[in-house]
């Protein structure tokens, strides 16, 4: 027995199929005779021989054991995992598209060429941007993409090698950068969270190719002073490049184009509802200002009269970012996601998202401290640094709240907060989904304060035990059992109160 019932080859009887196909009416080719000798298996693979529906619940199980958006809340800070309708499922799986092939000519695929170019033209219009490409697979490979473009921005004048990057960045900012060939000057936010005018200045040198900026930043907060910034960096040549994971607080209420960002990637996987995670298609255009419009990726979809066409070259490109023209896919539900809110409705989940962000935080601020506290926009930032002096950590907690029955928000991540927790609960939750989660955090720390051994042993409703991730880290073979009646566990909804003192 594993974790969560019999593997699927425990399952297995010999002989017994989940298919059953009619005779062969053509001559059998013998296997020697169709692969090389050197590439046939001596001893056939051990494959389970199980049912159809052995097999169909074996996996279904194995999912529930899961959390996802579909089946809890899903509060992972600068990740904006809300709810994707299915309609656009739907479409994105509607023949006409998911049945193109990429090597089909323009002749015969005008709809999705079409579709490309609305995309284009609608991201710009959310964005204030003048031209976009749809290529990048996500959104840390739009900022590659988009140092591309600073750096042969750049070299067309004189060739500069510094990125500044604030010190609240994601992770992949400065990855990116450094990939790219730059070197990464950190800057340093100021006791109010956001960036600090006056050490901007001072690390502001000729060599600053440009400055990687988030916002709204990874704390929820919109730097105010964007304007001045981006002047500031332009009196210097720079460019303002901006991490536009966080768009899902700006749609139709502002634009990176009118605050003078030059460039930027959007993450639809994230804004614009594609289901993401465990490392499923996402896509992270780069949209520029008309100044940088020659550098963008080729192929690039363009409109002569009523026809739509694919143009392979451009002098300055930076070159192709990904096979064929990215993930259509995701670009489909993107498309459908825009044209079925419209420009109402996607203002419209931005405030939502901005008022349930703002409803939550001031629910938890009584028993958390906010350290950068504002209003938030569409996500804040929690410390539990005061847990520690009873032995709970931000990890325990978020391991508890499994527990509960709530996915955990993202922990100790901006760098800049100890003990993060940072939380983003989107626009589609309820009202009674946040105050449930609040009842749970705030139980969460009263337990750490009474109970805490309760926290530091969490979780204990589910599938797996609680796994140890430091000790995972030094012994790659430690394996973990299932929990002590974790066959009823499968069964019960997480979040049985049960077990709660
Ligand atoms: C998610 C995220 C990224 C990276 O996007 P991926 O699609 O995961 O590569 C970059 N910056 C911020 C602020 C993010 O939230």
């Amino acid at each position: 027995m594993s974790m969560s019932g019999p593997l699927i080859f425990e399952r297995s009887v010999p002989g017994r199929r989940g298919y059953v196909l009619p005779p062969g009416d053509v001559p059998a080719v013998p296997a020697a005779d169709a692969l090389p000798e050197d590439q046939l298996r001596a001893i056939p693979p051990r494959l389970p021989e199980v049912a159809e529906f052995d097999a169909v619940r074996h996996y279904t199980r194995l999912s529930q054991a899961n959390f996802s958006v579909d089946t809890h809340f899903y509060p992972l800070g600068s990740c904006t995992m809300k709810y994707n309708p299915k309609l656009n499922e739907r479409i994105a799986a509607l023949p006409g598209f998911a049945w193109l092939h990429p090597l089909q000519p323009a002749s015969q695929v005008q709809g999705i060429l079409q579709l490309l170019h609305e995309l284009e033209q609608l991201l710009c219009a959310v964005t204030g941007m003048a031209a976009f490409t749809l290529q990048p697979a996500a959104g840390a490979q739009g900022e590659l993409t988009g140092l591309k473009i600073i750096a042969a921005y750049h070299r067309r004048r004189r060739a500069r090698s510094t990125i500044l990057i604030p010190d609240s960045a994601h992770g992949t900012n400065p990855a990116s950068a450094a990939l790219s060939g730059f070197t990464v000057v950190q800057v340093k936010s100021g006791p109010d969270g956001l960036i600090d005018l006056q050490e901007l200045r001072r690390k502001l040198t000729k060599d600053v190719a440009a400055l990687m900026l988030t916002n709204p930043n990874t704390l929820g907060l919109f730097e105010r002073e964007i304007k001045t910034i981006a002047a500031l960096l332009h009196e210097q040549g720079a460019l303002v490049y901006m991490d536009g994971a966080n768009m899902n607080a700006l749609l139709g209420i502002s634009r990176p184009g009118d605050m003078g960002v030059d460039l930027l990637q959007l993450n639809l996987h994230k804004t614009f509802s594609t289901p993401h995670g465990g490392g499923g298609p996402g896509a992270g255009p780069v949209g520029v200002t008309k100044a940088l419009e020659e550098f963008l990726p080729v192929p690039r979809v363009r409109k002569t009269g009523a026809r739509f066409r694919w143009e392979t070259r451009g002098r300055a490109t930076v070159g192709r970012v990904h096979g064929f023209y990215g993930n259509v896919g995701v670009l489909v539900r993107a498309y459908a996601y825009i044209r079925t809110l419209g420009r109402e409705g996607l203002a419209r989940a931005s405030r939502t998202a901005i008022i349930n962000a703002n409803y939550l935080k001031a629910k938890l601020q009584e028993a958390f401290p906010v350290p950068f506290d504002d209003h938030c926009m569409h996500e804040f930032v929690v410390t539990l640094k005061p847990l520690l002096a009873h032995g709970v950590s931000a990890g325990d907690v978020a391991k508890r709240l499994l527990d509960y029955g709530h996915y955990a928000p993202t922990v100790y991540f901006p760098l800049i907060v100890e003990e993060a927790l940072m939380i983003e609960p989107t626009e589609t939750e309820s009202r009674e989904t946040l105050d449930e989660f609040a009842k749970a955090l705030v139980a969460i720390a009263h337990e750490a304060q009474h109970n805490p051994e309760l926290v530091r042993r969490a979780p204990q409703r589910m599938v797996v035990d609680r796994v140890d991730e430091v000790k995972a880290a030094r012994e790659p073979n430690l394996r973990y059992h299932a929990s002590p009646g974790t066959a009823s566990a499968l069964h019960a909804s997480p979040g049985d109160r049960s077990i709660f003192p």
